[in-house]
């Protein structure tokens, strides 16, 4: 026997019993973002590599050590997306969307990274994006941050997880900043952690973010990016904190927060969890008004997030919000004559049309059929032997309940659902 292929690692199936959170998930953050008249938009899942290069910058984990970058057949360098802002905006650039309008737009689909694969963090993992154009004020920022409040609530895990929100100024300042970070690096050098050491010349300010205890131990004493915020940015920040208290969305102050890519700058923020693990940030997203220029358009605000599927569906199994949902069929419905059982089977979906109803096929005994109607978890099972079908009846067994089974002619099918499924709810 020839060896089985096994999916490549960190890539997941997402099979049936599982696919039902997804659906649930995804079907609110839909309505959540028609309520707030975002349009979507869907982009290829591969790009010419230099997009990301040039936008996620050079030195960063991502473009460094994680991109699935390839030649294809015409020895052109392509890569699979590491995540969707950069070519939202090659897109919106692309079609005309972005200069001079106003743009809020969204995404959802697979993004590929190849990190170290474990709970929360995979080498395909899914985001959902929401990305604004052409907005400078803080107001719009403060409106990404109340619709995310929002959703929380809407999926029911809004105590679980909390705001953290920074301020990296402008690109100004942070290279201010990032002087005097240096400087006080370099005074502490063999205090740091090795990855730190590396970062310090190539991505000071990632050195912020370190998980090393040394190395946060040092970074107490550090110049803080706070001290260095231009005018502006200041004022944009105070201003956001002030939208956020009016609309009683409550934050952290985290000076720590920068997030991994180049491209942003003013407002940055994470909202996390403490319920799973070291993976604990579930959406992040911030400014990044220089991106768009930075890829050949003409300067352009912009403000946007993204959040991990994954890690909202861990989030949702752990806290039990999802127990009701699932696949389970409401109706099986078995027949002696396979065709009268089809035929009946259409009747009922047209005049029920939430009804979930499994047709049996491929024939065996009906005791057989009536241990899989069973199994299917159907709370009632419609059998059209013999008799029934030339009396144009149908037999009714609650698999659920200790009831007796039921006759019933079929036209009365939507009258019994009716008051049973009520009933039963
Ligand atoms: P982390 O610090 O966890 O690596 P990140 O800063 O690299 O996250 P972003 O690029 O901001 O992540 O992506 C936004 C969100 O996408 C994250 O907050 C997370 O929920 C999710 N995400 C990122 N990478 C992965 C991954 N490899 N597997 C699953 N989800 C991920
Ligand atoms: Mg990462």
């Amino acid at each position: 026997m020839s060896k089985r292929i096994k999916a490549i690692r960190g890539m997941n199936d997402i099979l049936p019993q599982d696919s039902a959170v997804w659906q649930y998930l995804e079907s609110t953050v839909r309505a959540l973002l028609n309520q707030y008249s975002y349009g979507e938009i869907r982009m290829p899942i591969v790009e010419y590599t230099d997009l990301f290069k040039r936008s996620i910058g050079e030195v960063t984990d991502i473009v460094e050590k994680e991109m699935y970058t390839f030649l294809d057949r015409n020895d052109e360098s392509l890569t699979l997306r590491p995540e969707g802002t950069a070519g939202c905006v090659r897109a919106g650039e692309e079609n005309g969307l972005l200069y001079n309008q106003v743009q809020r737009l969204w995404y959802m689909g697979p993004m590929f990274r190849y990190e170290k694969p474990q709970k929360g963090r995979y080498r395909q993992f899914h985001q959902i994006g929401v990305e604004t154009f052409g907005m400078n004020g803080p107001d719009i920022d403060a409106e990404l941050i109340i619709m995310t409040a929002r959703l929380w609530k809407a999926l029911g895990i809004a105590d679980q997880v909390s705001l953290q929100l920074n301020s990296l100024g402008s690109n100004e300042a942070r290279a201010q900043f990032r002087d005097a970070l240096v400087a006080f690096l370099n005074d502490h050098f063999d205090e740091l952690d090795e990855d730190s050491k590396r970062r310090m010349d190539s991505n000071p300010l990632r050195v912020l973010d370190s998980k090393d205890e040394g190395t946060q131990a040092v970074l107490k004493h550090a110049p803080s990016l706070h001290d260095y915020l231009d005018d502006e940015s200041r004022e944009h920040f105070e201003q956001l904190k002030t939208a956020l208290d009016a609309a009683g969305v409550p934050y952290q102050i985290n000076p720590n927060l920068v997030r991994g890519l180049d491209y942003y700058c003013k407002t940055v923020f994470e909202w996390v969890t403490t319920a799973l693990g070291a993976q604990g940030t579930v959406c992040a997203g911030g400014r990044y008004d220089g991106l768009v220029q930075q890829l050949g358009g003409k300067p352009t605000p912009a403000v946007g997030f993204a959040m991990g599927i994954e890690r909202l569906v861990l989030l949702l199994e752990a806290t039990g919000v999802v127990q009701h949902i699932n696949n389970t069929p409401d109706v099986y419905l078995m027949s002696e004559d396979p065709i009268q059982g089809l035929l009946l089977a259409e009747k009922v979906r047209n005049q029920l049309p939430d009804l979930r109803v499994q047709c049996h096929c491929g024939g065996g005994k009906f005791k057989k059929q009536i241990k899989k109607a069973d199994d299917s978890g159907a709370r009632f099972a419609l059998v059209l032997g013999e008799s029934e079908i030339t009396n144009r009846q149908v037999a009714i067994k609650f698999l659920r309940e200790q009831r007796e089974q039921v006759v019933i002619p079929q036209d009365q099918l939507q009258t019994f659902f009716a008051e049973n499924l009520i009933s039963q709810e």
